[in-house]
């Protein structure tokens, strides 16, 4: 008999939620508007689990069990198909579960996620070991494929303040190596600009690859694995709060930040603000943080101050500038650097922040200048 047929699903439906909810022994959740909220029953996540009473939809946002009815409420908690849950709801199979039975579910639980993060320490650990040895074999941006490529990007060598930034570094023959369906192929070779990625104590957690191309003008390499493009920029370590320090006067108290080296240089070479420092975020993930998310708004802007491992600046900032790039998204990215900004501002008090844009027809040298003054 097909699972549609089946009149027990029509009667599985009927039951209340809340109904199933203590069936399953489902403990510790508070009942807000529609919504059961509390400590998930698979993964024990604390107030990550939600189950709306009225339309039956339900989800862990740690774990991410999802569905939206009592039969997949049943199969997620209990860990059964579709049949063994249909029957545990209205069959004559006993519909209790054995408080031994919850008790070892826990304990399985917590024992899981303590092996997940035994796990994420070990890998973080090999990552950076491994962004480090890349950064020592690394020789001084001053030579090779570095000042290349940054020229072939429009960024002049002699225009920077003190030259090439000591956190740029090369490799000649550097290995493009990428996990792709579960292993490790080398996917490219060839000259690569290394630039490191320092956490908020100072230390090399990661590194930024660029790999160049050995053809005059020296731009991004290009990549293709099977066919596909690949991105010519890779990351290896733990980019989590860090940062591409490129340039640090003395006595900097203002912070000036884009997404890439080259937006970031670009800033520096169009007209250097007074004791400012000009670093670059990695990436926008890392500058924004996790943000809040808000029913009716796609980007909230608002960061989500529980994730610690979004970027802050040092204490010596008094003025963060975020430098927005002209890409696509623009809604998107102006939210995330808002974000990012305001996650700045709670953690600094009295800090003052700005987004400056250097989309097209933005001289980001002008910008920079009347926005300051
Ligand atoms: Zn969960």
């Amino acid at each position: 008999m097909a699972f549609q047929e089946d009149p027990r699903l029509m009667e599985s439906k009927a039951i209340p939620m809340k109904e199933v909810v203590d069936r399953l022994g489902i403990m510790g959740l508070r009942a807000t508007g529609q919504e059961l909220i509390g400590p998930c029953p698979c993964c024990g996540g604390r107030d990550r689990f939600g189950v709306n009473i009225q339309s039956n939809a339900f989800l862990c946002r740690k774990c991410e069990i999802t569905g939206g009815d009592q039969i997949a409420l049943v199969m997620s908690v209990l860990n059964v198909d579709f049949k063994a849950a249909l029957q545990w709801l209205c069959g004559d199979a006993p519909a209790q579960i054995d408080p031994e039975e919850m008790k070892r579910r826990k304990e399985k639980a917590a024992a899981a996620e303590r092996k997940q993060q035994r796990e994420q320490a070990r890998y973080r650990k090999w990552a950076m070991d491994a962004a480090l040895g890349i950064w020592k074999q690394g020789r001084w941006g001053g030579l090779g494929v570095v000042p290349a490529y940054l020229r072939a990007r429009g960024i002049l060598p002699d225009a920077l303040v003190e030259g090439i930034p000591d956190a740029l570094r090369f490799i000649v023959d550097h290995p493009y190596v990428k996990k792709i369906d579960g292993k490790n192929e080398t996917v490219h070779r060839g000259p690569c600009m290394i630039a490191g990625v320092l956490c908020p104590r100072g230390e090399l957690t990661a590194v930024h690859q660029t790999w160049v191309d050995t053809k005059p003008p020296h731009g991004k390499a290009k990549i293709i694995w099977k066919g596909e493009d690949m991105p010519a920029k890779l990351v290896r370590g733990s980019k989590k709060a860090g940062a591409i320090r490129l340039f640090t006067p003395e006595n900097a108290d203002t912070l000036v930040m884009g997404e890439g080296i080259e937006t970031t240089l670009s800033a520096l070479v169009a007209n250097p603000l007074p004791d400012a420092a000009y670093w670059a975020g990695v990436d926008l993930g890392n500058m924004s943080g996790r943000m809040q998310k808000v029913k009716g708004k796609r980007h909230s802007g608002l960061p989500d101050m529980t994730d610690t491992d979004a970027f802050v600046p040092p204490p010596w900032v008094k003025k963060l500038i975020f430098i927005m790039d002209g890409d696509s998204a623009p809604e998107m990215t102006h939210a995330k650097l808002l974000s990012g900004l305001r996650r700045a501002m709670a953690v600094r008090a009295g800090l003052e922040t700005e987004i400056v844009q250097a989309g097209p027809g933005v001289d980001l040298n002008d910008v920079l200048i009347g926005e300051s003054a």
